[in-house]
């Protein structure tokens, strides 16, 4: 599976997010740094609309939405990647995880202390993602000297990492990020250095109740940078989610609304997770379930077979596929097929975002 490290600053409302997200309390939120020190892991399901409108028109006895994994990692501080504040155990913690949700306060509370006296989402996003990357310089600097010995011994495969490494240890000290300098093509062998800021980043701008509609001065600047630096953001405000996390479904759709509010910030957050990380959904409907499967971008039929099971990727002979949009319009797999909508695809099919699929197999 998938999974989002949630990072920023102690008192932003990191745990206040992940027991949103996962509705538990077992990260106790806390107006106390460090309060989470264990990296907390939960299992989320993607909300997707096309699930109830497809299980409708084929008729399943239900749903089983995709999921996303969330780990809550505990308040990074300054000083963090020469060890400050338990910082190398968190560093260790945002290693493991695919892609990065990075929480900014952009709410004011004087009852909440600010671990740096003041609110400024930017200045705090500056801190942990200069942690960052002075914990990548270090690891990639660490390296060198090895490669360079394997490279002068005609080591090919050494010779290659090393020249990605020269490349980005000057775009580390010039206090960039990995990611905005990894060259074409080599995007594998980059995420196979195990950097931190080569992974995806999604910004959250956890925002007072009072502003979680339109978002406030602190969360339009984050905006404002995300959109100049090609970056995802979000405004939420992770008190609110945090109360209706706890309500039913007709409650929490008229408390939204009071607060002229269309979704949950979580949805929007577990959406916006599941897009940074290039993932994409396929369905199959059958009588006994409709169901939403992951796949990452480009992959083929026979591979998105094989997430659900390896026989079927072993097996694979053809996919039954009919585009959600058709399959929605022709009111189901009969009609579809009756308008010729019903593709059989092969082998090097590349499978899109919405198709309903049925394979077929050799056992
Ligand atoms: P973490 O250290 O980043 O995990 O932060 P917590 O989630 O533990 O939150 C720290 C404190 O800030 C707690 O007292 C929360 O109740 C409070 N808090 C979190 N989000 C909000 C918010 O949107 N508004 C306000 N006023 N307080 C919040």
């Amino acid at each position: 599976g998938f999974n989002c490290g949630i990072v920023g600053l102690p008192n932003v409302g990191k745990s206040t997010l992940f027991n949103a997200l996962t509705q538990t309390v077992a990260a106790q939120a806390a107006n106390y740094p460090f309060c989470t020190i264990e990296p907390n892991v939960g299992r989320v399901a993607v909300p997707d609309p096309r699930l109830q409108v497809l299980s409708r028109i084929g008729k399943s006895q239900k749903i089983v939405p995709t999921s996303l994994e969330f780990v809550d990692i505990a308040g990074l501080v300054r000083g963090a990647s020469k060890g400050e504040g338990l910082g190398n155990q968190f560093l260790g913690n945002i290693r493991e995880v695919d892609a990065i949700v990075h929480v900014l306060r952009c709410f004011e509370d004087g009852d909440v202390t600010h671990v740096e006296g003041s609110v400024d989402p930017l200045r705090d996003m500056e801190i942990i993602e200069t942690e960052l990357m002075l914990a990548d310089l270090d690891s990639l600097e660490k390296r060198v000297p090895a490669l360079q010995k394997k490279a002068r011994g005609n080591d090919k495969e050494a010779a290659q990492q090393l020249s990605l490494i020269e490349t980005l240890i000057p775009v580390l000290q010039e206090g960039r990020a990995a990611r905005t300098a990894v060259p074409k093509g080599e995007e594998m062998a980059a995420s196979r250095l195990g950097l931190m800021t080569t992974k995806p980043v999604l910004y959250v701008c956890n925002v007072e109740e009072a502003n979680a509609a339109e978002g406030n001065a602190h969360s339009a600047k984050v905006l404002e940078f995300a959109k100049a630096n090609n970056a995802k953001a979000v405004v939420v405000s992770a008190a609110i989610e945090a109360e209706i996390a706890q309500m039913d479904e007709a409650d929490r759709k008229e408390f939204l609304e009071g607060l002229g509010l269309s979704d949950s910030g979580l949805d929007r957050v577990i959406r916006a997770g599941h897009d940074l990380l290039g993932l994409i959904t396929y369905f199959t409907v059958g009588p006994k379930e409709t169901r939403a499967w992951t796949i990452t971008r480009g992959m083929t039929a026979p591979q998105a077979a094989g997430v659900i099971h390896g026989d079927f990727e072993r097996g694979f002979i053809a996919a039954e596929t009919i585009a959600y949009d058709d399959y929605v319009a022709l009111n189901g797999e009969g009609g579809a097929k009756d308008a010729g909508k019903m593709r059989v695809e092969g082998k090097s099919y590349v499978v899109k975002d919405g198709d309903v699929m049925l394979f077929r197999f050799n056992v």
